[in-house]
């Protein structure tokens, strides 16, 4: 398989605006930047820019929600997984399953596998690399794409 890129981070906090707010003080994210409520997920989430990469900092709305789980397990906050962006998505999870990786349901979808979400094709691995999730996003190109809003 071939990364391409790094999609996005997406980290697991309790509490999103106070986590924006020492974006905004130690790392210079604008002061337009706001959170917003992912209905679907059950999140509440800021996206930005930073360095490069796009950023998700993103609280569960639920004490059970998907991040607020991850955090309970762990006891702590912290990055809770890495989208790579790669060529071809089936043939990443074909080489990925090849070498013993484990396919996991995508939370927000309750699907298994590649699905289409708004920015490209996702899925999702039960395996982890130092301690984070991998999810792998074969972006779209001009003229394909997803049809679905969804969140993070
Ligand atoms: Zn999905």
């Amino acid at each position: 398989m071939n990364v391409t890129q790094i999609k996005h981070m997406t980290f697991a906090v309790r509490d999103v605006d106070a986590s924006l707010a020492a974006y905004k003080r130690l790392l210079g994210v604008p002061e337009s930047v706001q959170v917003k409520e992912f209905s679907k997920s059950r999140n509440r989430a800021a996206v930005f820019d930073l360095g490069g990469v796009e950023f998700q900092i993103t609280q569960s709305m639920d004490p059970d929600g998907r991040f607020a789980s991850w955090i309970a397990q762990r006891g702590h906050e912290g990055l809770h997984h890495i989208c790579y962006a790669v060529d071809d998505i089936e043939v990443a999870l074909a080489e990925a399953q090849a070498n013993g990786a484990t396919l996991k349901e995508c939370s927000a979808c309750k699907v298994t596998g590649s699905h289409i979400h708004p920015e490209g094709w996702v899925a999702f691995l039960q395996d982890e690399v130092s301690g984070t999730e991998i999810e792998f996003m074969q972006v779209y190109k001009e003229g394909e794409g997803g049809d679905r809003p969804q969140g993070v």
